[in-house]
């Protein structure tokens, strides 16, 4: 394995960046969203087109160099990146063409969210993405993509229409429901184990505005809180949304002073429905016992998609661990307010998705995605832009996790995930995981692409 003899052979055909530890700026590629990731790449090549990713697959795999790929580089158990190896880094590959007659957009693959939300809103669309406009789209998608439009219109797969995609041995391929439907089924959840996506062509939606933002709650009333949501989520129509949280009310204007530093149990809203039918429908919810702040009303999607980000900028610590649930149980709800009462700092903590609604229009074997049986979508997140609370972090959310899984379905949402071992892959895939296994034989028999949630070829 020579990452040199690999940039030896790769520069003469390469149109973008090729950068190692003795070029200027490849400190600063290195970096992934995640502060905890500290890799070191043997080089980073930087494409700008399609014929770049063919080019870098072929000199890596001729030369034998460890792989990994990047899109937005928001992978928080550092995946988009590698210790030795080559870097095939999409992040300079950003357009996204939409055509307003067929409500599709082709997004390329270093995307984020933020590119797909700004190019189709211009268009009054929107496809379901994530929750932080700079999440890469190409990750997101691959593992399945959860977000405000999910009980609305399905995860972010159930609107991808067909991806373009470089193979282990180089050849470029598209995978939809009439060409090559085998590796369609499987990028539909199965994360980047099959080949560099360079594109993805995404169904729209007519979504401009919607109704949007959060109720609070002190962290005393969290058993009626927990309680009330299980029974409003299950029934809500299906264009009304909002996530449960336990988070630290963050010192900004947007919040009353008396409540800055404050911890609170919250749902966060995000409706399509026209307001009037949204507050109608959340009303009885947003009233339940004594809400310290309610605080939602008609907002473009854009700036729903981007709301949080100023909190969570790139570069922070970052530990999570993930579990899908059926239902809040009663048994759960003392540990959720144990553990919500000792957020260990302000910028952590905990989300539960409803994956209800559109979602479970498409069955589990429909797509890779395996747990839409789920009622939510949960991530414990340690975050903190201190190192010096690295520890503190990781151990509040392995603790919380340890507690609350017996609760849980079972598996996670592998894009929730650390680097937990094969056996949580596994639990994650469940019923699907030796169909994907099958198809990875087919498209990439010796694992050339093995820095994801790992799907061993059969
Ligand atoms: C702050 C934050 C908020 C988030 N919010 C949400 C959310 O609301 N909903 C949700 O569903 N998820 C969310 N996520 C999780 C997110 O979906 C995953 O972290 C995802 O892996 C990020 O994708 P990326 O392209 O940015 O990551 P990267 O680190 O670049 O890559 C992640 C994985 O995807 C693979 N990959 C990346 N690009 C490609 C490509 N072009 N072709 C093939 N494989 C590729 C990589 O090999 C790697 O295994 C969030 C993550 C963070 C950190």
């Amino acid at each position: 394995m020579s990452v040199q003899k690999a940039i030896d052979q790769l520069k003469p055909q390469f149109r973008g960046q090729i950068l190692t530890p003795a070029d200027g700026g490849y400190d600063a590629a290195r970096k992934v969203y995640n502060g905890m990731i500290d890799k070191r790449p043997g080089a980073i090549a930087r494409c700008v087109d399609v014929a770049d990713v063919i080019a870098a697959v072929h000199a890596a795999r001729e030369q034998d160099v460890l792989v990994a790929i990047r899109g937005g580089g928001h992978n928080a158990g550092g995946l988009g990146i590698c210790d030795g190896g080559l870097v095939i880094d999409l992040s300079l590959m950003r357009s996204v063409r939409v055509k307003p007659a067929a409500r599709t957009a082709r997004a390329e693959g270093g995307c984020t969210g933020g590119d797909v939300d700004h190019a189709t809103h211009g268009f009054g669309m929107a496809t379901p993405t994530g929750t932080i406009s700079t999440t890469g789209i190409a990750g997101l998608t691959l593992g399945g993509g959860i977000g405000h439009l999910s009980r609305s219109y399905g995860l972010t797969i159930d609107n991808l229409l067909a991806v373009d995609v470089v193979l282990a041995d180089g050849s470029f391929v598209t995978a939809s429901a009439e060409e090559n439907p085998d590796l369609y089924w499987a990028v539909r959840g199965g994360g980047g184990n099959f080949g560099v996506v360079t594109s993805f062509l995404f169904r729209l939606h007519p979504v401009k505005m919607v109704n949007a933002g959060p109720t609070f709650w002190p962290l005393d009333q969290t058993p009626q809180v927990m309680k009330a949501y299980r029974e409003f989520i299950t029934q809500a129509p299906e264009d009304v949304s909002g996530f449960f949280a336990f988070l630290t009310v963050p010192p900004v204007p947007l919040f009353p002073t008396d409540l800055h530093g404050k911890k609170m149990c919250a749902v966060i809203w995000c409706s399509t429905a026209a307001p009037e039918k949204a507050d109608k429908v959340t009303k009885a919810m947003r009233s339940v016992g004594k809400p310290a702040l309610d605080h939602v009303g008609p907002m473009p999607f854009p700036v729903m998609q981007s709301l949080f980000d100023p909190l969570y900028p790139t570069g922070m610590q970052w530990y999570w661990r993930a579990d899908f649930f059926k239902e809040i149980s009663d048994a759960s709800i003392p540990v959720h307010q144990k553990f919500a009462e000792a957020l260990p700092t302000g910028h952590s903590t905990m989300h539960m998705y409803p994956i209800n609604g559109a979602v479970q229009r498409v069955d589990n074997t429909d797509t890779a995605f395996s747990y839409r049986d789920a009622l939510l979508a949960g991530v414990i997140v340690g975050v903190d832009p201190d190192p010096k609370n690295k520890e503190k972090i990781t151990n509040w959310t392995k603790a919380y996790y340890d507690a609350i899984h017996p609760h849980s379905a079972g598996g996670a949402y592998v894009n929730f995930m650390m680097e937990e071992g094969q056996d949580r892959v596994k639990a994650s895939f469940r019923d699907n995981y030796d169909r994907l296994a099958a198809i990875k034989k087919n498209y990439d028999p010796t694992n050339f692409f093995r820095v994801n949630q790992n799907i061993k070829p059969a």
